[in-house]
């Protein structure tokens, strides 16, 4: 079991999470018609980096979002933060 740190309830276990996104993905503009397998791209391809990771996931039990910092390789939290103060 890992713990997850939601900055507005503080540490809790990490299946109260679900992951949202890689963060920093910037949504393509839909109202320029985009190409079929651009936005399966956006939709379903990640970086899937090694090390330091920065994803946005939502705590279940309040529904807000957050920015969490984590070793992808170690799986350690490195901290979290939240949206309107991550500028995300
Ligand atoms: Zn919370």
């Amino acid at each position: 079991m890992q713990i997850f740190t939601c900055p507005f309830c503080g540490p809790r276990d990490e299946r109260e999470f679900h992951f949202i996104a890689e963060a920093g993905k910037t949504r393509p503009d839909t109202l320029n018609q985009i190409s079929d397998e651009d936005w399966a791209a956006y939709l379903h391809s990640h970086r899937n980096e090694k090390g330091h990771v920065r994803e946005i996931w939502m705590h279940t039990t309040c529904g807000e979002l957050f920015l969490l910092e984590r070793d992808s390789v170690t799986m350690e939290v490195l901290g979290s933060t939240a949206l309107r103060e991550a500028g995300q």
